[in-house]
């Protein structure tokens, strides 16, 4: 098992050493053959419009596209959920569209640019402080996608649609590693299919 983290801007260390404490090996994504040799992808926070220039300019969003199509876990974390997005209310960056959502940057406002919350994440009792820095709203869920979690307002923070995760805030600034090893069974099932695939 062997996860990627896109690594061309944000917070990639941050989401590198919660893997790492989970006994993960990581590898940094900065190009489309390192996706050749990962069993899933996740997307950190940043700016999005800067991660999705370098995105194109690497030749990456197209390699990224393809991989989620034949079902590669990816997992967006703030502005990778607005890269992952199929419908964003602002006209900029260009999204990825990999999950049926529609998103708005910078939701919260201006004056609570930052704010912790409690959450409950998948129906777990304990809670999960997330962290939100200039998130990113879910306004709207279609489709097959499934909220793992909403914030106080009733807002979707937290949604998967079959490979594809994603969540506003920022589990990997906690040292609370719950959604990491969530992410990491669907890259162990996605692993395991594989694996059958080859054998059959
Ligand atoms: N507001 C940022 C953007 O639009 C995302 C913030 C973050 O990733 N923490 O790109």
């Amino acid at each position: 098992m062997r996860i990627g983290i896109l690594a061309l801007q944000g917070d990639f260390q941050e989401h590198a050493t919660c893997f790492t404490k989970l006994d993960i090996s990581v590898t940094e994504i900065r190009s489309a053959a390192d996706l050749e040799i990962i069993d899933g992808l996740v997307i950190p926070g940043g700016e999005s419009t800067t991660i999705a220039k370098l995105l194109n300019e690497s030749g990456l969003n197209d390699s990224i596209v393809k991989k989620s199509d034949l079902g590669m876990p990816i997992w967006g974390t703030c502005a990778g959920l607005i890269l992952i997005s199929k419908e964003l209310s602002e006209s900029d960056p260009p999204t990825m569209g990999l999950i049926d959502i529609k998103t708005s940057r910078n939701y919260y406002g201006r004056q609570i640019d930052s704010f912790v919350e409690n959450i409950y994440f998948a129906s777990e009792t304990v809670p999960f402080e997330a962290i939100f820095i200039r998130a990113p709203g879910i306004i709207e869920t279609r489709g097959n996608v499934v909220t793992l979690a909403k914030s106080r307002n009733k807002i979707p923070i937290a949604v998967r649609e079959d490979n594809i995760l994603g969540t506003s805030f920022h589990p990997e600034l906690t040292d609370d590693l719950r959604i990491h090893e969530y992410f990491l069974t669907m890259a162990e099932d996605s692993h395991k299919k594989l694996e059958n695939l080859k054998e059959n």
